[in-house]
């Protein structure tokens, strides 16, 4: 759960061509101007690299709340955000992510999933970009006149600025549909796929840790589902293999994982996947290599492509159970949606 708090504030002065220098020329060059003109300036807080909330000439730290928080103000603040502020609450660009210290934050995420929380709200969990894993409360989002409407259902990608909470739970103060995917809740086979999708990044996700490739390789499985493969069922596996892999699970599938020997027979997913019948331990199970060599090409092809990968249906159970099996073991947790995906096949 290691934190960089100021890691994208450094990146951004870094990257900034003129240097510090540049900026402070630029600066005194404003004030200048602006001691002619006789008019007074915000002074700009772009490059500081602390937090500096509550801090604003305009007086907006006059409305906040005791603990700290936006009171009253929040609602006329968010929309001019909305349409016309280019800075967020406390004088910085937009887009800063949880970790930049400030109350609201924009993100953009693909929507994990629901749960209803008393009598109006929701409970919603979001992959994020830049973010990780946020859980966050949407007031009011069960009641007919929300204006949230059904921009937070699971598969959504969704751009949200979000209020920061206290604990882990946030509170989402606006949502804007990126892209609905649509497709993925009209189709059963789409749907079980997509499912097991979200389950497995909500397991190996976590909260408010930056993980863009993580986010990226679930985008890419939403679209990829998004354009109707052929088969889905196998779209969902080579997502898996690539989350196994970028969560430093990656399964031996072509060499022994213990001794390296090609043209393994065996498999046993405590040893990290297929194994020789030398190493194999008493938990490994046979494995052919038709079911193996079916994984390792899921695993080497784009998830916009695997829905093309043919096998004979012998061969897709086997890989299937190995892939399921190794997958629940190294995510620790059965995964309810994958018998779901198993059901959902015509195989
Ligand atoms: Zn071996």
């Amino acid at each position: 759960m290691a934190r960089r708090p100021h890691g994208r504030q450094r990146d951004r002065r870094d990257r900034h061509p003129r240097g510090r220098a540049g900026r402070g020329r630029t600066a005194l060059g404003r004030e200048r101007q602006a001691g002619r003109s006789g008019t007074r300036r915000r002074p700009l807080l772009r490059g500081c690299p602390v937090a500096v909330r509550g801090h604003r000439a305009d007086g907006v730290q006059d409305r906040l709340a005791p603990d700290g928080r936006l009171a009253s103000a929040i609602g006329r603040r968010t929309r001019r955000i909305s349409t016309t502020s280019q800075r967020s609450l406390t004088g910085r660009p937009e887009g800063h992510g949880y970790d930049s210290g400030v109350p609201l934050y924009k993100e953009q995420g693909v929507v994990l999933r629901s749960v209803k929380l008393g009598e109006a709200d929701k409970i919603v969990t979001v992959m994020t970009q830049g973010s990780g894993k946020v859980r966050a409360v949407a007031k009011g989002i069960r009641k007919t006149t929300s204006r949230f409407g059904a921009r937070l259902e699971p598969f959504t990608h969704v751009s949200l600025m979000v209020y920061r909470g206290r604990g882990s739970l946030d509170t989402v103060s606006q949502a804007e549909i990126v892209s609905p995917f649509r497709a993925l809740r009209g189709d059963l086979g789409l749907f079980a796929a997509g499912e097991t999708m979200l389950e497995a990044v909500d397991k190996v996700a976590e909260e408010h840790e930056r993980n863009v490739r993580l986010f990226m390789l679930l985008l890419t499985g939403m679209r990829a589902l998004d354009a109707r493969p052929a088969d889905p069922a196998a779209v969902a596996e080579s997502f898996l293999l690539k989350l196994l892999s970028l969560s430093g699970f990656h399964p031996a599938l072509t060499t022994c994982a213990v001794c390296g020997a090609p043209a393994p027979e065996r498999f046993a997913s405590g040893l990290g996947g297929a194994v020789c019948r030398a190493d194999a331990d008493l938990d490994a199970g046979p494995a052919s290599l038709e079911a193996l060599d079916f994984l390792a090409t899921l695993g080497g092809t784009g998830l916009l492509e695997a829905g093309d990968v043919r096998a004979d249906n012998e061969v897709r159970r086997e890989s299937r159970a190995l892939l399921f099996g190794f997958t629940e073991y190294h995510l620790e947790r059965r995964m309810k949606s994958l018998p779901i995906l198993a059901r959902s096949l015509a195989t």
